[in-house]
């Protein structure tokens, strides 16, 4: 059974929409690449799962209904988001940016700073000071601190030194390897995502276009609506 579940989900900033047509489904410890363009939809659809902006359609998760939940709840729910962007709580340090987001379950510290051990080093740092690609493990850990069942990584390895996104792809190689937590990655590495992903969606303005193993994505489909 999928753990998370969309199907003809359509949303809207105000008047203009983003969404037309989104099917993508999740299964319970599958890591899944969500692919598209530039602008296509990827992080609307994220938010809308995540339930920053309204949505129609069937949005499901865990047998819960997310259209009729509110923004928290889908968190305390087990959907885990490493937002664009990174955004952590640049005043606080990498410990209590870690235990803000602390829920119940086997991911605590310990857990966390072994999967990054840099993010012990720096434990007392305030989260603005640390370098790009510490915040982006900074952001993966305080998302694995509320122990979730689904984590979302939208654009993890965006602006870093290639040293540091391979550090970050074998993070999310160990999370999948390790403890088949279910993952839905947004990237622009097609090779990456071919490697760390069992399955892919491409999104085309705003609508779910082909989904099919990663093995099975073709070039016509790569050159059309991913530009490789
Ligand atoms: P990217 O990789 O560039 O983030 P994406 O596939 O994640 O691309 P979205 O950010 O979901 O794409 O954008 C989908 C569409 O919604 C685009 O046409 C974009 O211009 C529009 N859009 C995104 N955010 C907003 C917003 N806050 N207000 C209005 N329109 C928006």
């Amino acid at each position: 059974m999928s753990l998370l579940q969309l199907h003809s989900v359509a949303a809207s900033y105000g008047a203009s929409q983003a969404l037309f047509g989104v099917d993508l489904e999740v299964a319970e410890g599958e890591a899944v690449a969500f692919m598209g363009r530039n602008g296509m939809g990827k992080t609307t659809t994220v938010k809308a799962i995540c339930r920053m902006l309204p949505a129609s359609g069937t949005l499901v998760f865990d047998g819960h209904d997310l259209t009729r939940l509110p923004a928290h709840r889908a968190a305390r729910l087990g959907i885990g988001l490493v937002p664009e962007g990174r955004r952590c709580f640049r005043d606080l340090t990498v410990t209590e940016n870690l235990t803000a987001a602390a829920r119940p379950g086997p991911w605590e510290m310990v857990r966390v700073t072994e999967l990054f051990p840099r993010l012990a080093e720096r434990r007392g740092q305030q989260a603005a000071s640390l370098s790009g690609g510490e915040q982006q493990m900074l952001a993966i850990g305080r998302a694995l601190m509320t122990n979730p069942r689904l984590l979302i990584l939208d654009e993890a390895t965006e602006g870093l030194a290639p040293l540091v996104r391979q550090e970050i792809w074998s993070a999310i190689g160990r999370l999948k390897a390790e403890t088949g937590m279910a993952l839905l990655v947004i990237d622009k590495s097609l090779r990456e995502m071919r490697a760390a992903c069992d399955r892919g969606v491409v999104l085309a303005r705003g609508r779910s276009v082909w989904t099919g193993g990663m093995d099975e994505l073709s070039a016509e489909i790569s050159e059309r609506h991913l530009g490789v």
